[in-house]
């Protein structure tokens, strides 16, 4: 199964990513990720892209698509969780033909919709572990024990550079101008399951099992928009 989950910055792809690959052996797609990687490790690449990214501006198509084909094979087995990509319609359609060269297609589009005031409070109290990047929030998850990575027991944590308050807003300004309008693309073959992101993390997962499970209670081919 290969499905997308799409919402904007904050949303909690990341966070139900994480979990699927536990729960499934799915492989996490995220292009933020690959991005961050690409800037620390001083690539050619993350040179490029670190002042488009602590903007808040979107990374080239042909950049974040050459990132996912590299690594699309890897997720051959259980499938995968594309994270943060595509964010356009020229990377919708780069997607297509990536998954379509390999004999893939696409199972769903899971948009998370989310309430935009709550987001910028998500951001900002976003953290991560600095070893395994299992990611925890201020408020809304903190590790069990205090300054320990519930994960791998590590002590140090990271945070983003771009979340912050201004940069959050560019970065949402980006999602409705350019990724919202992607949507149409995929309601017209029926792959999009819309589900409630205010919910906490594990309803939000509940929700998202029952869609990959075919137990939602939205057939296929409703929320589509009818074109007559
Ligand atoms: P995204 O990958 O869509 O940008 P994240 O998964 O990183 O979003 O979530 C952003 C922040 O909000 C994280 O700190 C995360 O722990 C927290 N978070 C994620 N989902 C929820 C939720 N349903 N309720 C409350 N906080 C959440
Ligand atoms: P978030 O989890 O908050 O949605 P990401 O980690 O997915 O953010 O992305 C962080 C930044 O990396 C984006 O603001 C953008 O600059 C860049 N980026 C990530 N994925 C893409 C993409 N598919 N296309 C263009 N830019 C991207
Ligand atoms: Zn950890």
């Amino acid at each position: 199964m290969n499905i997308i989950l799409l919402g904007p910055p904050g949303a909690g792809k990341g966070t139900q990513a994480q979990r699927l690959e536990q729960a499934r052996g799915m492989v996490q797609l995220s292009t933020g990720d690959m991005l961050r990687h690409a800037v620390a490790a001083g690539t050619p690449i993350g040179l490029k892209a670190k002042a488009v990214m602590d903007a808040g501006e979107l990374v080239s198509d042909a950049i974040v698509s050459a990132l996912i084909g590299e690594r699309l094979d890897g997720s051959a087995g259980n499938g995968a969780i594309f994270d943060g990509f595509p964010r356009t319609q020229h990377q919708a359609e780069a997607l297509d033909l990536l998954l379509a060269d390999r004999g893939r297609k696409l199972d769903y589009v899971i948009e998370l919709q989310v309430d935009e005031e709550a987001l910028v409070d998500r951001i900002t109290g976003r953290f991560s572990c600095a070893k395994c990047g299992v990611g925890y929030h201020d408020k809304f998850k903190l590790p069990r024990v205090e300054g320990t990575c519930d994960a791998c027991g590590a002590h140090e944590f990271k945070r983003r550079p771009d979340d912050n308050e201004t940069t959050v807003r560019t970065r949402m300004a980006e999602y409705r101008a350019k990724t919202a309008p992607i949507l149409p693309y995929y309601e017209e073959r029926g792959l999009v399951r819309r589900i409630d992101g205010m919910a906490s993390v594990e309803e939000v997962a509940r929700q998202i099992d029952a869609v990959l499970d075919g137990e939602g209670a939205q057939q296929p081919g409703e929320g589509r928009s009818l074109q007559l």
